[in-house]
């Protein structure tokens, strides 16, 4: 499986970053998950010098960089050995982030090598289902504008934002999961032919812990977890991949 720790803003302490980073790299060597680390941007660089750790952003600039104060391009991520850059996360998107604006900063992570995760997730579901329609756009969106090579190379996360930053008991049902990453394959199949939509890496973000992970793991389908305020503290973080294992 594929656990994408997001440290969002929690993390003010280059102590506690060494401590995350070491964590995720002793668990990632293991072998068995694929364990990133999102920091925020002043720890990517201490981040950067550490063999065997894998390296997330938690967003990028949709400019190419140059004179553009306050921003970090797609360049500069990579030049950092950045691996994974989620895009349009939903605290991005509530500050007023566009499905084109989403696009773009897709477009340049593919452009500098390395893997967008997409972001996707309805902000509350409502009973005539026009939550679906608000998923399916913000999936089209960007796939309509990919080639059918960088489509398939797209992790995506679907994140209800109903479900972020609860507690562990907020999070969706294995049920509700199983059927949304089934919707969401059903979208992927009008832009890739065929079994091929099955290539496509489909995660869970939403209140993740260690209490949880396993009834979301299993039949519902997701290849992976986005996991918020869990992953800015060792204990909850390395119980969380231990209980997945
Ligand atoms: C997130 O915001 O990506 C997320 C999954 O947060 P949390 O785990 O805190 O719900």
């Amino acid at each position: 499986m594929l656990i994408i720790g997001n440290w969002k803003a929690y993390i003010e302490s280059t102590t506690k970053a060494k401590a995350l980073f070491a964590s995720a790299k002793r668990l990632s060597a293991k072998g068995v998950h694929e364990v990133v680390v999102a920091p925020a941007y002043p720890y990517i660089g201490m981040g950067a010098g550490i063999k065997g750790l894998i390296l997330g952003a938690q967003d990028v600039s949709e400019t190419t960089g140059g004179a553009q104060t306050g921003e970090v391009a797609a360049g500069q991520l990579a030049d950092l050995g950045v691996s994974y850059v989620i895009a349009g996360h939903s605290e991005r998107r509530a500050r007023g982030e566009t499905d084109e604006v989403v696009t773009e900063k897709v477009r340049h992570i593919f452009a500098h090598g390395m893997v967008p995760v997409l972001c996707v997730g309805e902000r509350e579901r409502d009973s005539d289902a026009q939550y679906l329609k608000e998923v399916r756009q913000q999936i089209s969106v960007v796939m309509e504008a990919l080639s059918q090579k960088e489509r398939l190379q797209v992790v995506l996360a679907y994140e209800p934002v109903w479900a972020i930053g609860k507690t562990g008991a907020d999070a969706i049902t294995a049920g509700d999961l199983a059927e949304m990453v089934l919707y969401i394959r059903k979208i992927l199949g009008d832009y890739i032919p065929g079994r091929a939509t099955t290539k496509v890496k489909i995660l869970y973000g939403g209140s993740v812990d260690a209490e949880n992970i396993r009834m979301l793991a299993s039949g519902t389908g997701v290849e992976g977890f986005l996991v918020g305020r869990a992953s800015a503290d060792v204990a909850a973080f390395s119980g969380l991949v231990k209980a997945l294992s």
